[in-house]
């Protein structure tokens, strides 16, 4: 008994604490992703990343919000929606203890409110998300006024960019038909042009 202890002292301890003491993970170790809402603009980018489908978005155009929510319970930890994350509001964690009482608590969710388009007026993206494009658009704009135009453009709807796309290239159309209509007449086009 006596060799047993002493050999038991000689060794030391050979297990770890845990869980009565933190239990150390290894560097790049990938646990649990920590959301932080306040970071988040509901892009979506982590839920099109994700390959697992944990993460989800769902758009409520009659409430006018979109709701981010995560089910710990599908993730497989790789790290794909932190690589997408163009914010860094999502990073995977050292924390390995997923452990629950009920199913439902592996869920966590955000409610983000949408932005309404400045030109129908109908809600189309979260105002967090607008307002990040309108920043960085602005950001390469060469004065006010192109500043003005380029954060009109990020609050507007796809729908109303497609109509003012199309009557944009109507215009250019009808303009280039009567140029070529006044062409055939007889004088070229520029010299009509000048013609008082
Ligand atoms: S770590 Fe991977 S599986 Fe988990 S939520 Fe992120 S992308 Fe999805
Ligand atoms: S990619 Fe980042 S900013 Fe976009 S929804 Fe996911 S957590 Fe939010």
């Amino acid at each position: 008994m006596l060799k047993l202890l002493k050999e038991i002292f000689r060794t030391g301890e050979a297990t770890v604490k845990y869980p009565f003491a933190p239990m150390p993970v290894c560097k790049d170790f990938r646990g649990k992703p920590e959301h932080k809402a306040e970071d988040c603009i509901a892009c979506a980018a982590c839920t099109v990343a994700c390959p697992a489908n944990a993460i989800q978005m769902e758009t409520d155009t009659a409430a006018g919000t979109r709701t981010w929510s995560i089910n710990y319970g599908r993730c497989v930890f790789c790290g794909r929606c932190e690589e997408s994350c163009p914010t860094g509001a999502i990073r995977l964690s050292d924390d390995f203890e997923l452990a629950v009482g009920s199913k439902a608590d592996l869920t966590r969710k955000a409610v983000f409110t949408l932005a309404d388009c400045a030109c129908c007026g109908k809600p189309f993206a979260p105002a967090k998300e607008v307002d990040y494009v309108a920043r960085l658009l602005s950001q390469s704009a060469r004065g006010a006024e192109e500043a003005d135009r380029l954060r009109l453009t990020a609050s507007t709807c796809p729908a109303c960019k497609r109509a003012q796309d199309v009557q944009q290239i109507a215009g250019m159309g009808i303009a280039r038909q009567m140029e070529a209509g006044l062409s055939k007449a007889g004088k070229p086009a520029k010299e009509l042009e000048t013609t008082p």
